[in-house]
């Protein structure tokens, strides 16, 4: 399957690996939007937020359940965002559902909505 992510799972594209384990990876995006941008991603190949019915739904609450931890190394004591873009009008580019954790400064909020 030509999926970039299953790649970056697979090691056949390097990452700036944060987290991993049986279910998922968190990475550095490639084009930060704030001072700290990572993405975490399912194992399992689940194309958006559309599909995560019909496959293994566990894994996104294990997700959720690790973003936490995960925002606390990332010293984002101050809060943070998580955004899911589902679909072209949600400006999804990667067809394999991810969840972007971004903060690092005050963010702004209603500017693009
Ligand atoms: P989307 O627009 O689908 O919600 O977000 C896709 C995200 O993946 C973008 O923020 C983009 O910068 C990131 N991205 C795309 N290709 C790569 C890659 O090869 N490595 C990393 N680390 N991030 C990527
Ligand atoms: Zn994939």
């Amino acid at each position: 399957m030509d999926c970039i992510f299953c790649k970056i799972i697979s090691g056949e594209i390097p990452c700036k690996k944060i987290y991993e384990d049986e279910n998922m990876l968190a990475f550095h995006d490639i084009n930060p939007v704030a001072p700290v941008h990572f993405l975490v991603i399912p194992k399992t190949h689940i194309e958006s937020a559309n599909d995560i019915a019909d496959v293994e739904s566990g894994v996104i609450a294990k997700i959720f359940a690790a973003i936490p931890n995960l925002a606390k190394e990332q010293n984002l004591e101050n809060g943070y965002r998580i955004i899911n873009n589902c679909g072209e009008y949600g400006c999804q580019t990667v067809s394999h559902i991810h969840f972007h954790v971004i903060g690092g400064k005050q963010l702004g909020w209603g500017k693009d909505f």
